[in-house]
């Protein structure tokens, strides 16, 4: 069994309860997971409740503590507590993304959408992946890497920028870079598998996912919330987009190294300008990209981007009708730091993605030939509200589902 830091969900604290046997992962809240914590079998209920009126501030009678053993055990929490009792199943089960698409047998594959898996043993690969990392991966050198990769593709922006422009035209060194920035992405979702391993955490699988027309290396670290502390959290979820960092400056070096003549200088501005662009977008955050996980493990929260709307919701409806008791009393249950998450979420989130949106329609445009008068913007807007669209309804499903 194991039991997550605690987590923000709506306005309630909580920690995620994961049965490794049975796969399943349960929410409980502060009071159950105080006392789950401190069931070693060395205390007596005496202590326990004395312990639990310290720390909570909050008496807990006979009653009250054999109803929460009582919850726990119906969802087999509780060693030695058999209740097969299908009816009982319990009414918080929560299962999440993660879990739900490891539990599920081999996923079907279809021309559309397919997933092959590439480690036979992922846990064995990113053990063997973090001891030759190891000996280096000491926070401080990490930020010294990524400061010293990150101004080196910086100094040399002018040269290589120029010099994209000219690479375009080169259909040899077009293909090379696409192989290498694809190689690039392998490596991000290694090393997100290496560094969740290094902090604590298991990986689940290496592989490849076909989505119609490309293929996308991913990893999946099982039990992302389980890995302890949040500075690991947010080191593993960091660690792709830093891959691309440490790939510009890569190139960079090479580039102010003198390789700046043929093909391999346009290869290298390829790559380069490639992974300034994949570092950027890794950190957008949104769901689900790293930049979303990053936040969401910095804030605590669960599920930010469903949790940050049903919030400014109840918040609006408080602010506009006065009179709307319920919702004032809603709006009270959270936490004030909570409350500024929340809303501060719900006001970026529309924003980027407007903002984002904005910059790919100009970007768009700017390959249509100038006769195509104003249809220049109307493809593009339409292209973009499309893909839109179709993420905020995927984003829905994935919600509703769970
Ligand atoms: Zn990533």
């Amino acid at each position: 069994m194991k039991i997550s830091d605690a987590n923000w969900h709506g306005a309630n604290a909580v920690h995620l309860v994961r049965d490794t046997v049975a796969g399943r992962t349960f929410e409980v809240g502060t009071k159950e997971h105080f006392v789950m914590t401190r069931l070693d079998g060395t205390r007596s209920a005496t202590q326990l409740q004395a312990e639990y009126a310290e720390h909570l501030g909050r008496r807990l009678d006979d009653r009250g503590l054999w109803q929460l053993l009582g919850q726990l055990g119906k969802r087999r929490l509780l060693e030695g507590f058999d209740n097969d009792d299908p009816s009982s199943a319990p009414a918080s089960h929560h299962t999440s993304e993660s879990d739900r698409r490891s539990d599920a047998t081999e996923p079907r594959n279809t021309l559309l959408r397919a997933e092959i898996r590439l480690a036979a043993d992922p846990e064995k690969l990113s053990a063997r992946l973090a001891a030759v990392v190891k000996p280096s991966a000491h926070s401080a050198v990490a930020v010294l890497l990524l400061f010293a990769a990150g101004a080196t593709a910086t100094v040399a922006s002018g040269g290589l920028a120029d010099r994209v422009v000219q690479a375009w035209m080169s259909p040899v060194a077009m293909v090379v870079a696409v192989l290498l920035l694809w190689l690039s992405t392998a490596v991000h979702e290694l090393a997100h598998g290496v560094v969740a391993t290094l902090q604590g955490g298991r990986v689940a699988a290496y592989g490849i996912r076909w989505r119609l027309p490309v293929l996308i290396p991913f990893c999946r670290v099982e039990d992302y919330l389980f890995i302890p502390g949040r500075r690991g959290r947010i080191a593993a979820a960091l660690a792709g987009p830093a891959v691309h960092l440490v790939a510009a400056g890569a190139c960079a070096a090479l580039w102010l190294a003198g390789l700046r003549t043929g093909t391999v200088a346009d290869i290298l501005a390829l790559v380069w300008a490639g992974n300034v662009m994949l570092t950027v977008a890794n950190l957008v955050p949104l769901a689900p990209l790293d930049g979303y996980v990053v936040l969401s493990h910095a804030t605590g929260v669960l599920r930010l981007t469903t949790q940050s709307q049903q919030y400014a919701g109840v918040h609006l409806r408080a602010v506009v009708r006065r009179s709307d008791d319920e919702a004032r009393t809603t709006r009270e249950r959270y936490p004030a730091r909570l409350r500024r998450i929340y809303l501060g979420y719900a006001l970026l989130a529309p924003l980027l993605v407007l903002a984002l949106a904005t910059g790919a329609v100009f970007i768009a445009a700017a390959f249509i030939p100038q006769s195509a008068g104003p249809w220049r913007y109307a493809g593009p807007i339409a292209a973009v509200l499309l893909v839109i669209t179709g993420m905020a309804t995927t984003q829905r499903n994935r919600t509703e589902t769970s």
